[in-house]
């Protein structure tokens, strides 16, 4: 089997509500980039890069440097692939960011191809089923007046979840209080996560944690940004719950360096970043080797959301899946059959090839904002 092509669709949708979140301007647009790529066989598989910004660039990396490395390559030598796709950069001090945020959706793209050709979902090509039942919890609870804060909560139990998660890093008064108005209203069962969003130095993430873990906040994530990672060390020692942390690190090599230096008690990389399913592997191999658990970071299309099932249901050290639950068109529309649903707080990964997604192409067309070539 050949590459014989490789494509990059920039996707973006308006969102009706500014999502808001700390330490960054608010989200008005949701983008991704999916990455096709086609064979001489006629099975074509789907990937997905995540954008935060400049989807350009991704595309650009993908066009110039990626797919000649790809055409004319067999996808099952998926490893071999991805290694010349790293050396390709690495070594002139491209390892991270939106270099390795590319070869990730080419990765997830190349494996989409191998499930597909051999009529088994990736999960069982990844290791494994590890577990059926996958624990998922909602993304997120946003800066919102009490009442709506409330609703949220409400809607999202309403949905069947059992876990859910707190955006903070606004100042230590709106955080105290909005854990409290939650954990009030959910009662003690559910599990409240709280995310930072990389807004807090060191000394203010551990006052406002010393109050949230009182209010039983099940983990606090992103306390301090990510280059910071004395300062996740320092907020590690001082609180009891867990940190976690890793949705904005790359590859195996920049995992070694927050694991090993102690940095997080739960991983979470994301498979349209880190380095897609080849390279996530290999990090929860890592990870399990210090007994951390996984909770993937999934906060993008349809297809991101696949995969991150796919790579949790293989996971040894699964965790908890992260679960988009605001308003994405991107995650609503592109697939042309319903993707797997929360039931009793859980997901379970489907039995189709490969991600186990079909993209509704008209849906597809309507998002795309420009094609690469
Ligand atoms: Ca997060």
């Amino acid at each position: 089997m050949q590459i014989e092509a490789v494509e990059t669709i920039m996707l973006q949708a308006e969102l009706q509500e500014p999502l808001t979140i700390a330490g960054v301007s608010p989200f008005t647009v949701r983008q991704s980039n999916l990455v096709r790529i086609k064979t001489d066989e006629g099975i074509d598989g789907v990937g997905e890069i995540i954008v935060r910004a400049a989807p350009e660039a991704t595309e650009a990396i993908v066009r110039t440097i990626l797919k000649p490395i790809l055409i004319g390559s067999d996808p099952f030598d998926v490893e071999l692939l991805w290694q010349r796709m790293f050396s390709a950069m690495s070594t002139r001090g491209h390892s991270k960011g939106f270099m390795i945020e590319a070869i990730s959706g080419v990765d997830i793209a190349l494996w989409d191809i191998i499930g597909k050709a051999t009529k088994l979902p990736l999960y069982r090509l990844l290791g494994g089923r590890q577990a059926k039942q996958l624990r998922a919890y909602a993304t997120a609870l946003t800066f919102k007046d009490k009442k709506e804060l409330v609703k949220d909560a409400e809607r999202f139990l309403e949905m069947d979840f059992e876990a859910m998660k707190l955006k903070i890093g606004r100042g230590p008064r709106v955080d105290v209080e909005n854990m409290k108005t939650v954990r009030e209203s959910v009662g003690d069962e559910v599990l409240v996560m709280t995310d930072a969003n990389s807004g807090y130095d060191a000394t203010t993430a551990i006052k406002v944690g010393r109050q949230i873990e009182r209010c039983g906040a099940y983990w606090l994530e992103e306390p301090v940004p990510p280059h910071d990672i004395d300062g996740y060390v320092s907020v590690r020692k001082a609180l009891d719950m867990p940190v976690a942390g890793g949705e904005s690190e790359f590859t195996r090599f920049g995992f070694r360096d927050l694991i090993s230096r102690g940095a997080v008690d739960i991983v979470q990389p994301d498979v349209t970043r880190a380095g897609g399913f080849s390279e996530v592997k290999k990090i929860l191999a890592l990870a399990e080797a210090y007994n951390l658990p996984y909770a993937p970071h999934n906060f993008g299309s349809a297809v991101c959301l696949a995969a991150s099932i796919q790579m949790a249901a293989s996971a040894p050290n699964f965790l908890v899946l992260e679960y988009d639950a605001t308003p994405n068109p991107l995650r609503e529309d592109l697939p042309a059959t319903p993707l797997p649903e929360v039931r009793n707080g859980s997901v379970e990964a489907p039995p189709a090839p490969g991600l186990g997604l079909e993209i509704d192409e008209d849906a597809l067309a309507r998002y795309t904002i420009k094609r690469g070539q």
